[in-house]
């Protein structure tokens, strides 16, 4: 695929050892690509990405994959921390959530999904471990957000979806009070980080960052029927997909 050199100066070498294998994506959440570009590569900002996506499908790559890129910051996932040892981080463009949150378009999925192809060629990435920035920041971070197409990710054997009846899946009613200790439990092994203490994320935040990823119909940080459900099936896929690996 086509790539459009544009190097950042904000790398700096992976830790030695680490494993590269998970992919975190992004939005860019600026105004417009240029200046989000403009930014990754701002010695000031101390910000940067593998690649960046445009919304009419051009692909810049701002780091050599064997470096590591500025892009996940603090963060958790499965028991890990500071990702950008073991990830490829990729700039989504969109405004995101402060300056006009909109549908990515056709084009620019497209050229992910080639992008995520070509990353899959070259690194042993398991399926699940293609993730939102959300995921593995909640307290801090929404994007990509719940307009992201995770579905048609999936499709293409990049990260999961909770498999289940449509109805079950969408349904906003409560649980019962009993039930949410084991909700809690499956976050956990799904790979958020779960403590009251920590600077990672208040319940309602670690539930509204699963819900933007496996639940984009109702962000709402509140553990209902629908969202039960779909723990439970993200959950299990990981635990199969871990057990194959
Ligand atoms: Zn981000």
């Amino acid at each position: 695929m086509r790539v459009i050199p544009h190097p950042s100066p904000n790398r700096d070498a992976r830790m030695g050892g680490a494993a590269l294998d998970m992919v975190i994506l992004h939005y860019t959440g600026m105004e417009t690509g240029e200046a989000a570009l403009a930014r990754l590569v701002d010695p000031s900002a101390a910000v940067s990405a593998h690649y960046l996506v445009e919304e009419d499908g051009r692909v810049f790559r701002l780091v050599d994959e064997a470096e590591r890129a500025w892009h996940a910051g603090v963060s958790y996932w499965q028991g890990r921390e500071v990702l950008n040892h073991h990830s490829i981080g990729i700039e989504i463009v969109n405004p995101g959530h402060e300056f006009g949150y909109r549908p990515f378009p056709e084009a620019q999925i497209a050229a992910l999904l080639a992008l995520l192809a070509d990353i899959a060629a070259r690194h042993a990435i398991r399926r699940d471990l293609y993730i939102g920035h959300s995921d593995v920041a909640p307290d801090r971070k929404t994007d990509p957000g719940e307009l992201f197409p995770w579905e048609q990710l999936a499709a293409a054997g990049f990260g999961i979806v909770p498999e289940g009846e449509s109805a079950v899946l969408a349904d906003a009613g409560d649980i019962p009070a009993d039930q949410l200790a084991a909700c809690w439990h499956q976050l956990a092994e799904i790979g958020y980080r779960i403590d009251a203490n920590d600077p990672y994320g208040k319940p309602a935040d670690i539930v509204a960052a699963f819900q933007r990823h496996w639940r984009r119909g109702g962000v709402t940080g509140q553990i209902d029927r629908g969202t039960a459900a779909a723990i439970a099936s993200v959950r299990d896929q990981i635990i199969r997909l871990k057990e194959a690996s």
